[in-house]
């Protein structure tokens, strides 16, 4: 947002006293215009308030003062009096009122454009704060948060930064402009660059005209480096979550009352930053960071809603990593994370997976137990998925799986599918491990149908 400032001198501030002392021969000039001469004007008996006529050798004399306001030049007063005049000198008492006059107009100019800055300032949190807060996962949130600042500022460029687990690195969480390429990808060292100073001393920075600034000398390629910038932490309480970004390249440079915006903006962005990571770790299996069992389960009775509706069937895939205890024995439980988190990896890599409301979701159901819901797809196409995965797990060369007893790590899966073997989550789930049990009693390594 950018505010037109009350320029001075403003020749409006005296206009409504204009007419009224033009009647007494008083005249108000603005602030800009030349004052008349001072000098005495010869009369000539011009003035219908000359007595004398034409040949009268009398003159007129001239006074101007100026008006002044607090923060400047109002206009000038001017009285020109008729030789002879024996009307009360009222020159000074009028030039106080009208300096008092001028005043008050400008006090409550300011006044009103103050409280027009407050409202507009808290209808765009308004607006934000309603497309913002709705939003549950980390990557939306920030891609939101983005545009909101986007659009209040009126800019192109701008990159949302988020402090990584460690603690150590930013990361790209989201971007506009030259640097959208680098989102996911882009990381800087706290204190390194602009956004890293600013994640490490946790203040707002403004800065006009970044090309002479002397952090953008050490602005890495995910900053920018002309034009102007504003980069807001954002925080809850103490604790740093990122770096908000934004940077105008052509026009005016930033003033504080973007930079205002702009903080306001962080708040709340933070909070929902917060939330959404809170959400995020709520669901999620730390270690493979799939979802855990219990937001499976949620997800799994709305699909089966959804499916019961449409009539489109969906699948339970449940596997078990063969001879974990012993590959734990045999290599030791670090080891055994690896494996765990690496069976992770292939599956999600092997699924429509990406965000909420995809047709797969993985879950890691328990110890070295995975489950897999498969929306729309049959029991005949969830056995070919799972015979693939299956697969896939034998073939990767994980560390220590020659100390497995058939010399590799393998998985035993078992499926059961809606509508043909179950109609319940609950009895899906235990005809899938049925199923599971059944494929470890023929053998292991192998996919069992309900
Ligand atoms: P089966 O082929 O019958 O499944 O044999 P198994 O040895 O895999 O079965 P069992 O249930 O006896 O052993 C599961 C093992 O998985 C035991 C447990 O230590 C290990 N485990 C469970 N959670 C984790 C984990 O988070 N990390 C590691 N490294 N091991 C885990
Ligand atoms: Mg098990
Ligand atoms: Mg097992």
């Amino acid at each position: 947002m950018s505010k037109t400032p009350v320029l001075l001198p403003d020749p409006g501030l005296l206009e409504p006293f204009n007419s009224s002392l033009k009647d007494a021969g008083f005249v108000l000039l603005g602030p800009d215009e030349e004052p008349l001469s001072p000098a005495p004007i010869p009369c000539g008996g011009l003035d219908s308030r000359c007595l004398q006529g034409p040949s009268c050798p009398h003159e007129w004399s001239v006074r101007r003062a100026p008006i002044r306001v607090s923060n400047g030049l109002a206009g000038h007063l001017v009285e020109q009096r008729p030789p002879g005049s024996q009307a009360p000198d009222l020159f000074e008492a009028l030039r106080g009122l009208l300096a008092d006059g001028a005043q008050t107009r400008l006090d409550l100019e300011s006044t009103v454009a103050e409280l027009v800055e407050k409202y507009e300032l808290l209808s765009v949190l308004y607006d934000s704060a309603a497309t913002i807060v709705s939003i549950s996962s980390l990557e939306e949130v920030s891609q939101r948060i983005l545009d909101e600042a986007a659009r209040t500022l009126g800019v192109d460029h701008a990159s949302l930064m988020l402090v990584e687990e460690a603690g150590k690195t930013l990361r790209v969480a989201a971007a506009r402009g030259p640097h959208s390429h680098s989102v996911g990808k882009g990381r800087l060292a706290l204190g390194e660059g602009i956004a890293g100073h600013v994640a490490q001393q946790g203040k707002p920075l403004l800065i006009e005209e970044l090309s002479t600034h002397p952090l953008a000398r050490k602005a890495t390629p995910e900053e920018d480096r002309s034009g102007s910038l504003i980069s807001v932490p954002l925080k809850v309480q103490d604790r740093i979550l990122g770096v908000l970004n934004v940077n105008k390249v052509q026009g005016d440079p930033f003033r504080t009352g973007d930079l205002k915006l702009l903080c306001a903006l962080a708040d709340l962005a933070s909070l929902s930053i917060e939330n959404a990571r809170t959400y995020q770790n709520a669901i999620t299996d730390r270690l493979t960071r799939l979802y855990n069992y219990g937001y499976f389960k949620e997800q799994l009775e709305a699909s089966l809603d959804a499916a019961r509706q449409t009539g489109s069937p969906l699948s339970v895939l449940m596997f078990d990593i063969d001879h974990f205890k012993n590959f734990n024995d045999k290599n030791g439980h670090e080891l055994g994370n690896v494996v765990l988190v690496g069976v992770a990896g292939i599956c999600l890599a092997n699924c429509r997976q990406g965000t909420d409301r995809v047709p797969d979701l993985v879950a890691r159901y328990g110890g070295e137990e995975f489950i897999l819901m498969l929306s729309g797809v049959c029991r005949d196409d969830a056995f070919l998925m799972a015979e693939r995965i299956r697969r896939l797990v034998q073939d990767e060369s994980f560390e220590g799986g020659q100390n497995q007893p058939g010399g590799r790590v393998t998985v035993s899966m078992g499926i059961a599918s809606y509508p043909d073997d179950a109609a319940t989550s609950d009895a899906l789930i235990n005809r899938a491990d049925e199923a599971l049990y059944r494929a470890k009693r023929s053998g292991r390594n192998n996919v069992q149908l309900a």
